[in-house]
């Protein structure tokens, strides 16, 4: 044996039979057959069984066998839909399209100035939504629940509903969240780390509950119901108290190996730089963020009498000064779009997205994506001669948020009775 053999069988243990990944049956790119037809005659909203059969590549008298299961299990049903081409002649087409009543479920998004809430049938149509002012402060878990089973109450009385009428219920906060286990391991709102959150909250609520960080959300709402929905590659940028970031991979939600990945907003952008709030420096956070904003104002303004004022209205004062044409103002913001586009420019080079989408309440501060950030993301991208990922920005508010909450809850719906054992990898 030469001592390459040698070295060979000591990288290769007892279990080196084979070759290739292990795959397990029922992973992510190999979901059964039924819920395939089902997501298939979600996404298309009204789709003929023949043309079911043929983007799957499967058997017209397979497609029959399953989706006469989904319509018996009350998931689906046949629709009318008129035939192209031919002037009302004959029996109509017979489409499928999922039953939108056979479930509701509600989303609700915990943000640090603003509670929003949603519910959806199992079409993904919205039923009724609810927005409401919170304080900002850090609570307790036991105060946080009362808030949500609150909500939960005043959304259910809108939409004319008993809560028992909901099959499972979606729920964003921000900070770090592992979606798996439910548990807010750090969040600006709650006071304890580690927090078994999904599970305090089912307890109260009586209800499945799936919880996920706010960034995730807003991908999953692009991903369901925006500009996300054809596209296999993209990312969602989040920036306002924080900067977040949730990554669409092959169309399903990257969520990293323990549940903690994508956190755009704590990576390094400056070596000992600016003190995050996470507790490190040199954050891109720590640059970009309201805070960070409102830190810089503070200074370079001279507002030192104003830092009673909340952040929100130091920011507004800040914009306002910078519209104006104040130098020192436009500097801090400039600044932060460098910033920024140092942290996208990264991301570009990672991941290389068809898309980055830029959304949340700071995208009305233009100067943060203006054209010079822009040009500056193409200057730090890699030069391949192709051209770079589309950025578009999405400044839309809070209830888009509580829609991917309602995502998350259709899809743990959906999950647990089409991949029973699957539920976790709900998204
Ligand atoms: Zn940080």
């Amino acid at each position: 044996m030469t001592e390459g053999d040698t070295r060979n069988s000591q990288r290769m243990g007892p279990d080196s039979l084979g070759c290739g990944p292990h795959i397990p049956a029922l992973s992510e790119s190999s979901r059964p057959l039924r819920q395939q037809i089902f997501e298939r005659v979600r996404a298309a909203g009204s789709i003929p069984r023949v043309q079911v059969a043929k983007e799957l590549a499967i058997s017209p008298a397979t497609v029959t066998t399953l989706t006469s299961e989904l319509i018996e299990m009350g998931l689906v049903e046949e629709i009318q839909a008129p035939r192209d081409g031919e002037s009302g002649r004959g029996r109509p087409a017979v489409a499928l399209g999922v039953r939108a009543s056979a479930h509701l479920v509600a989303g609700i998004k915990l943000a640090e100035r603003e509670n929003t809430a949603v519910i959806v049938d199992f079409a993904g149509n919205l039923i009724a939504d609810l927005a409401a002012p919170r304080q900002s402060q850090v609570m307790e878990l036991p105060a946080l629940v009362e808030t949500i089973d609150d909500l939960l109450a005043r959304i259910c009385a809108k939409a004319g509903i008993t809560r028992d009428a909901l099959s499972a219920v979606g729920l964003g906060v921000p900070g770090f969240v592992d979606a798996a286990d439910g548990v807010a391991h750090w969040s600006p709102i709650l006071v304890a780390r580690h927090v078994p959150l999904a599970r305090a909250v089912e307890a109260r609520l009586g209800l499945p509950v799936r919880v996920d960080n706010d960034a995730n959300l807003v991908t999953l709402a692009e991903l369901w119901f925006g500009a996300g929905r054809r596209l296999s590659d993209f990312a969602v940028v989040t920036i306002e108290h924080g900067v977040g970031m949730g990554f669409v991979l092959n169309h399903r939600i990257y969520r990293g190996a323990r549940g903690l990945g994508m956190e755009l907003g704590h990576t390094k952008v400056q070596l000992d730089g600016a003190l995050c709030r996470c507790g490190q420096r040199g954050c891109l956070e720590a640059y970009v963020a309201d805070y960070a904003l409102a830190r810089e104002a503070t200074t370079a303004l001279n507002w030192t009498s104003r830092e009673t004022q909340s952040t929100n209205m130091l920011l507004e004062s800040l914009y306002d000064h910078a519209k104006a044409g104040n130098a020192a103002a436009r500097s801090i913001f400039h600044r932060a779009g460098r910033f920024l586009a140092l942290g996208l420019a990264n991301v570009v080079n990672l991941f290389d997205p068809e898309l980055i989408i830029l959304s949340g309440e700071r995208m009305r501060y233009d100067y943060l994506y203006a054209n010079e950030t822009l040009a500056e993301i193409q200057a730090l991208a890699l030069n391949t001669g192709r051209p770079a990922p589309k950025i578009e920005i999405h400044a839309w508010g809070d209830l888009l948020w509580a829609h991917g909450a309602a995502a998350l809850a259709l899809s743990a719906v959906t999950e647990g009775l089409l991949a029973p054992g699957r539920e976790i990898a709900a998204q």
